[in-house]
């Protein structure tokens, strides 16, 4: 079968898009904000004395930052009308064929080199790739590759970005097999929210699914942590086990929460943060307590309840 959008998209690929430069040069302030806001301590970013010293023999910026010199701001001047720049091009033809949702599926960034005070980066971008149409989980759609190139002012390439996005059909997605059910007996109702699983927490919901509330054990320190995460807050040691908690604990704090409603919990919905025994805190629902009844300090045991078909969850009901 032949794409009627093939040849279009084949006409723009690789077409580069007019240089857009940054607000400001590479500048120390910047930098030691960044590095404020991402408690990074290197001292060849900030401190003149040990990076004129080092083997960069001056102040750099951080590769990450990348992005922070050439963003556009909350509020950026708008860009000439018509979709002229080949990424709007594509959109265009993408929203016209009913493509018209969308959502970011990767980005990579490389760095070629540092960059110093003074610099000013500009960058452009191309459309590398369009895919073919494709049947997604959340819909049929075109994956779209963008390369942005990254160029100081003496016009050499410090970085690049790869940024892949998906352009789908709403309501052409793949319904959970409940959700398809349900439509068949003519009853929609609303769903709690799905988990998010990744490598990190993968563990904690299958030992749900088994009726054990696991946790997250520091291999370095032993420190328990919740919710999980790749590495230990208090030593940065990324190896860590589990641990089986008893599920009981005690009320730390609460809150009943009453707007906006949402279909898939219950009104006032009662939210309250468990401190187990074992020392460490979550966030869950309290079950079987009138929500003006819930107290600070009340005793509490998990139970795991099957709030729908597809998902259990660890909830809590008070015990005497
Ligand atoms: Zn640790």
């Amino acid at each position: 079968m032949t794409d009627p959008l093939r040849e279009k998209f084949d006409a723009i690929c690789g077409l580069e898009s007019t240089p857009e430069f940054a607000r400001d040069a590479v500048n120390q302030a910047m930098i030691r904000h960044w590095c404020d806001a991402m408690n990074d301590r290197n001292p060849v970013y900030t401190d003149p004395e040990f990076a004129a010293a080092s083997e960069q023999g001056g102040i750099v910026a951080p590769p990450t930052m990348l992005q922070a010199w050439t963003m556009r701001g909350l509020r950026p001047p708008k860009r000439p009308a018509g979709g002229t720049e080949p990424l709007g091009q594509v959109m265009m033809l993408l929203e016209d064929a009913g493509y018209t949702s969308v959502v970011a599926t990767n980005c990579r960034q490389e760095y070629h080199r540092y960059l110093r005070p003074g610099e000013l980066l500009s960058h452009s971008s191309y459309v590398e790739s369009v895919s073919d149409e494709k049947q997604t989980g959340l819909g049929i759609g075109r994956f779209v590759t963008q390369i942005m190139v990254f160029r100081s002012d003496q016009g050499d390439e410090v970085a690049r970005m790869v940024f892949r996005i998906l352009k789908f059909k709403p309501g052409t997605g793949r319904k959970s097999p409940a959700a398809a059910e349900q439509e068949e007996e003519g009853e929609v109702k609303a769903q709690r929210p799905r988990p998010s699983m990744t490598d990190d927490t993968r563990f904690f919901w299958e030992g749900v699914d088994e009726g054990r509330l696991l946790i997250q054990r520091c291999s370095g320190c032993g420190r328990l942590r919740h919710p999980p995460g790749p590495a230990c807050p208090a030593c940065h040691c990324l190896e860590w086990e589990t641990q089986e908690a008893s599920g009981r604990g005690h009320v730390y704090s609460f809150v009943r929460f009453h707007h906006p409603q949402l279909p898939a919990f219950e009104s006032p919905n009662p939210i309250v943060l468990v401190e187990l025994e074992e020392g460490t805190r979550l966030v869950s629902n309290l079950l079987g307590v009138e929500p003006g009844k819930i107290e600070i300090g009340m005793l509490v045991q998990v139970e795991f309840s099957q709030v729908d078909p597809e998902l259990r969850l660890p909830l809590f009901r008070p015990i005497s």
